[in-house]
């Protein structure tokens, strides 16, 4: 749970306080991880790629065929709701579609679709006492889902487990979280983050197969094609990574952190590289709303505009 949580929660369409709002514990989702859910993040005056991450929300949806009983433009109205509501300075947002509990069974049919939107003050996911300071990743026994075992383009709920397990695992290692290796052995992404190697002043990551679609990976395929930086997708082995020069993980909580070592190997000087730099440098650029080119990426909120 974050720092600080907020005071109200969206709940099908009312805010329910904090402690009051609750689910039946027959819920599907709470029985069996049926249910989807998004994270995103608002800072200083504004919720960044608020579309983007609504419209993941629904394509999960729609993986899973739950239907949402709202429309995206109400969801999008209600998130800026919620942010204003809470009146944090800076936030992580959490919506969530999950069943009712109107019947007990994997049939998971005319089961009433809810959605709640929770707010609290993250702050950062994994602190590091400077920005050059990196975090320290284990490869981990649990391999990332299998793509025909469950849908990894979905976010969601039950997908979790995997990520839980992994990070469990690792952080019982000694490391700061997990990276988790495809069906094949390939680096897919870590716990809740993908994964991004600097060699020879070019960027690689992992093809999105078996990973979640980040849209912070996303946000770093733009930053590459402005900064003039080649970007190449493809599959990524775990020497590589303890051989690259620099390396970096990027997700909307962790935001773009560098790793400064993998299994124990220093990667490059253990320090954060410029490459990573100048990216981390434009991603701040983007979510405090100063790029004009990328405008439609954030949504001003406007109490904190006031
Ligand atoms: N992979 C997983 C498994 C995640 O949970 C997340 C966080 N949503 C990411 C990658 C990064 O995605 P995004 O940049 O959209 O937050």
């Amino acid at each position: 749970m974050g720092t600080k949580p907020g005071s109200w929660i969206w709940m099908d369409g009312a805010f329910i306080p904090w402690d009051k709002a609750s689910i039946h514990p027959l819920s599907n989702t709470v029985q069996y991880g049926m249910g989807v859910f998004e994270g995103l993040r608002s800072y200083e005056k504004n919720i960044f790629r608020l579309h983007d991450h609504t419209e993941r929300l629904f394509q999960s949806a729609h993986i899973l065929n739950i239907k949402i009983p709202y429309s995206k433009q109400d969801l999008n109205q209600a998130q800026i709701e919620a942010v204003e509501k809470n009146n944090l300075p800076a936030s992580y947002i959490r919506p969530m579609v999950y069943y009712g509990s109107e019947y007990l069974g994997l049939h998971a049919s005319d089961l009433k679709t809810h959605v709640m939107i929770a707010v609290w003050d993250m702050g950062d996911y994994i602190p590091v006492s400077s920005p050059d300071e990196g975090i320290k990743l284990g490869v981990s026994s649990h391999s990332r889902i299998h793509i025909n075992s469950l849908l990894c383009k979905a976010k969601a709920c039950g997908h979790y487990i995997n990520s839980i397990l992994a990070y469990k695992e690792a952080k019982a290692a000694g490391f700061d979280d997990a990276l988790m290796t495809d069906a094949a052995g390939c680096i897919a992404e870590a716990s809740s983050s993908n994964v991004f190697i600097v060699k020879k002043g070019v960027v690689y990551t992992p093809t999105d197969v078996s990973i979640l679609n980040g849209i912070t990976r996303d946000t770093v395929f733009s930053i590459c094609k402005e900064l003039g930086i080649q970007l190449i997708t493809k599959n990524i082995t775990r020497d590589e990574l303890y051989i690259s020069d620099e390396m970096f993980v990027t997700g909307t909580a962790i935001e773009i952190k560098a790793v400064a070592e993998v299994d124990g190997r220093k990667i490059g000087n253990g320090l954060r590289g410029p490459i990573t730099k100048s990216i981390q440098n434009f991603y701040q650029e983007l979510i405090a709303g100063r790029n004009p080119t990328y405008s439609s990426w954030v949504t001003s909120v406007p109490r904190l505009n006031d």
